[in-house]
C-alpha cells in the first residue's frame, strides 16, 4: 500500500498561526491529512477560509476563543453574520484557569450567545476547549439542547467529568499533548471507541522538543493502539470511520 492509502484526520489545528501555513496546507494535500482549521476570533474567519480556498480536505470552523472572550466579545455580532456560512464551530468554550478568572463572566456570556446561535441554526459541529472548566462547559451544553454536535477537544477533566460527557452525546478529540500523559491516556482509554477522533491542537503542542504539525496524528493512532490493544492499522481504520460518521452530519446541515 502506498501512501496515500492513508487518511490522517487533525479535528482541531490552528492553520492560521503557524508562521507559514500555505506550506502546511500544501504538505497536508500531499500526505492526504485532513484538517479543521479552527479560528480564535470571528474576524479570522476570511484569511483562514482563504487559505483552504481549492482544497477540499481543509475545512474552516468559525471560532471566539474563551482566552479572548472578554477582548472580542463585541465581535458576537459578525460571529453570528458568519454563522451561516461555517458548518463547523470552533474554538469555542470555556477555561476556568485562576489567570482567566476575570473574565469568566465575558466567557460565559460568549459562549451561550454560541450556543444559542448554533441551536437556532441548527445541525452545527463544536470543537470546545474546557480546561478546568468541564462541568461548567457541560452545564452549558445541557442546557442549551440541539447546539449541535460537541466534540471536546483535549478533554482533561475528571472520570466523573468525563462520564458525564459522554452521557451527553459529546466526542472527543485528542492529541499527541494528552497522549502522553498517565492522566490523558486514562481518560483515553474510559472514552468509546466509536466518538474518538485525533487532534494536534497546532502550533501550541510541542512534540520531540519540535512544533506538531497535523501529519504528526499518526504518533496518536500509535498510542490508541496501544491503550485499545490493536494494530496500528486498525485503530487508524476506526479513527478514519468515526471521522466519516462525523463528517457526513456536517454535510448534511
Ligand atoms: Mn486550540
Amino acid at each position: 500500500m502506498d501512501e496515500h492509502s492513508h487518511s490522517y484526520i487533525d479535528l482541531h489545528c490552528h492553520l492560521d498561526l503557524y508562521p507559514n501555513p500555505g506550506e502546511i496546507v500544501r504538505r497536508c494535500r500531499e500526505m492526504n491529512v485532513k484538517v479543521l482549521s479552527v479560528t480564535t476570533t470571528p474576524l479570522a474567519w476570511e484569511g483562514t477560509t482563504a487559505l483552504a480556498k481549492g482544497n477540499n480536505t481543509i475545512v474552516t470552523a468559525l471560532g471566539l476563543h474563551p482566552e479572548l472572550a472578554q477582548k472580542f466579545k463585541t465581535s458576537l455580532s459578525l460571529f453570528e453574520e458568519l454563522l451561516p456560512r461555517a458548518k463547523f464551530v470552533g474554538e469555542v468554550g470555556l477555561d476556568g484557569s485562576k489567570e482567566l478568572q476575570s473574565s469568566w463572566h465575558d466567557q460565559l456570556y460568549v459562549f451561550r450567545k454560541i450556543l444559542q446561535a448554533c441551536r437556532e441554526l441548527g445541525g452545527r459541529i463544536l470543537s470546545i476547549h474546557s480546561r478546568r472548566a468541564a462541568n461548567a462547559v457541560l452545564d452549558e451544553i445541557e442546557n442549551t439542547p440541539n447546539a449541535g454536535i460537541p466534540v471536546m477537544h483535549w478533554f482533561s477533566g475528571t472520570r466523573e467529568e468525563l462520564a458525564r460527557a459522554i452521557q451527553l452525546g459529546c466526542w472527543f478529540s485528542v492529541g499527541p499533548a494528552m497522549l502522553m500523559s498517565s492522566k490523558g491516556k486514562s481518560l483515553v482509554a474510559q472514552m468509546p471507541r466509536e466518538r474518538i477522533i485525533t487532534e494536534t491542537d497546532g502550533p501550541f503542542v510541542q512534540l520531540d522538543n519540535r512544533t506538531v504539525f497535523p501529519w504528526d496524528v499518526v504518533s496518536s493512532l500509535g498510542v490508541l493502539s496501544e491503550l485499545w490493544g490493536i494494530p496500528s492499522k486498525e485503530s487508524e481504520l476506526i479513527v478514519e470511520s468515526n471521522s466519516k460518521s462525523l463528517l457526513v452530519q456536517a454535510d448534511t446541515v
